[in-house]
């Protein structure tokens, strides 16, 4: 019967599982391969994930777009940029015309890229060594927004310290500081960070004021 059974869970298990075959595969030990989408989130988080990881909670499927792409592999292979002795190595989601193509699922429309993803695309174009890229953003309601991004110099080369830094960090094992952003609230490591997080109960004015129904 529907009701007996906890969908939710089902669900959710489920999203755990598919999300598991699709995360990037990243060998902690392997210090000196840094992977392009630990650098482009925050340090500290890429750090734990190495280091003491805790397993994300996904909300929904559209959150596995980039994933699945990614192990489809559209004319993209995974690609290493050598920085000294650190191989930096990253992969695009699809390789059309000599053009990168990144596609990120959205809640809404934006109306500008995320910098994270800015800086994952320009660093794919170094990598890959092409002059320009989109990013196309969908929402679970099927509306697309599209930016274009021309390389970038100055950019990558921010891209290239970070890698630096977290190979330090890594060898020294030292945990970055923290990087408070948006990024924050959906991270698992927020209680780590912060503070253990409150649920509270929404409270209408009028039963703030006492006047709440009475039995
Ligand atoms: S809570 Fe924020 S600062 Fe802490 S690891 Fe996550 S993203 Fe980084």
């Amino acid at each position: 019967m529907m009701g007996d059974r906890d969908y939710r869970t089902i669900i959710q298990s489920a999203l755990r599982s598919i999300g598991k075959e699709l995360e990037i595969d990243i060998d902690s030990k392997d210090i000196q391969t840094i992977h392009l989408q630990e650098v482009v989130q925050c340090l500290r988080r890429s750090y734990y994930d190495r280091i003491d990881p805790e397993e994300i909670e996904r909300r929904g499927f559209n959150e596995l777009l980039t994933g699945l792409l990614r192990k489809l592999e559209y004319g993209s292979e995974p690609k290493i940029f050598e920085i000294d002795d650190i191989k930096l190595k990253g992969q695009v989601d699809m390789l059309v015309d000599d053009s990168i193509l990144l596609f990120r699922s959205a809640s809404t429309e934006l109306e500008n890229p995320l910098a994270n993803d800015v800086l994952y695309l320009n660093a794919c174009l170094w990598i890959y060594g092409k002059d320009d890229g989109i990013i196309v953003y969908i929402t679970a309601d099927k509306k697309e927004t599209t930016f274009s991004l021309t390389r970038n110099k100055k950019m990558f080369e921010e891209v290239v310290r970070r890698v630096r830094v977290l190979n330090d960090l890594l060898k020294e094992e030292k945990t970055p500081i923290l990087e408070p952003s948006t990024e924050c609230s959906e991270c698992q490591y927020y209680e780590r960070c912060f503070m253990k997080r409150r649920h509270s109960k929404q409270i209408s004015l009028a039963e703030m004021m006492g006047m709440g129904k009475k039995d």
